[in-house]
């Protein structure tokens, strides 16, 4: 776009002259003429407002000045509303792996235990991570902890919640389902990830704790018991659900 390139307003007074913008050439509606006016916000371009009449008869400049008023007004507005998205999906997300975080997770979940719904709650710790990291080094942990929330992204469905809880520990909530269907579909996460592992990624397994509403109804109560369920997982020699 022009405007947008040139980085201020321009006025083509018909669309059919050698140096008119070449989107406004062939329309359906025939020759006409145009005011281009860039929509940005702190100096990045966003967009382009743009009005047509007939060819030859360019809006006056009165016309043209409420355009761009319009065009700062809408900039501002766009990018206020892009800047706070941003910084809502930010503040949700865990750096590292791009998983929900810890306080999204429990207040998602807080908010779908409110409704009453059954669900399974499972909690995740990669096994023997500390020695993963002293042997292959910290990047390649981090690698792994990438690669996990890769597999876990691969194996679960949209309706589940999925995050990073915090250092090697995963937690996840799947709807609709008791603990039993929750461990086949651990087990089943298990082995994709036993299959899954590449060149840069060091081997690793994981251990998980699993319980369902059945046994428990608020945020903290499920999560200590599926993490006492992990702590049976690791003792019964890791690599389990
Ligand atoms: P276990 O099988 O009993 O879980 O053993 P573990 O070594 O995994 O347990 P421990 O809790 O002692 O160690 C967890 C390690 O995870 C410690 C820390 O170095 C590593 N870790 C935690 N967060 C990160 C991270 O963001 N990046 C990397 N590379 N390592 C991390
Ligand atoms: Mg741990
Ligand atoms: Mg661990």
């Amino acid at each position: 776009c022009p405007a947008v390139r040139k980085g201020s307003s321009i006025v083509f007074p018909d669309s059919g002259a050698l140096n008119a913008c070449p989107e406004l050439r062939g329309r359906p509606t025939g020759p006409c003429s145009a005011v281009c006016i860039p929509v940005s916000f702190m100096g990045r371009a966003l967009g382009v407002l743009h009005s047509t009449s007939p060819a030859l008869r360019v809006v006056d400049s009165e016309v043209t000045a409420k355009l761009s008023t319009l065009a700062t007004q809408v900039g501002a507005r766009i990018g206020t509303v892009r800047a706070f998205q941003k910084t809502q999906l930010q503040a949700a997300t865990d750096g590292l792996t791009g998983l929900t975080n810890r306080r999204t997770f429990e207040n998602e979940l807080r908010s779908l235990l409110s409704t009453g719904a059954p669900m399974a709650v499972a909690i995740a710790d990669l096994d023997r991570f500390k020695k993963l990291n002293d042997t292959a080094g910290h990047d390649a942990g981090d690698r792994a902890l990438r690669h996990f929330a890769r597999v876990v992204r691969q194996t679960t469905r949209g309706s589940d919640l999925v995050a990073r809880y915090g250092g090697e520990e995963f937690v996840f909530a799947f709807q609709k389902v008791d603990r039993e269907g929750a461990k086949a579909l651990l087990d089943r996460l298990r082995e994709v990830l036993a299959a899954s592992h590449r060149g840069d990624v060091p081997m690793f397994t994981c251990s998980f704790g699993v319980t369902d509403t059945s046994f428990g109804s608020d945020v903290a109560e499920l999560i200590a018991i599926a993490d006492d369920a992990l702590y049976r997982a690791k003792q019964n020699g890791r690599d389990r659900v």
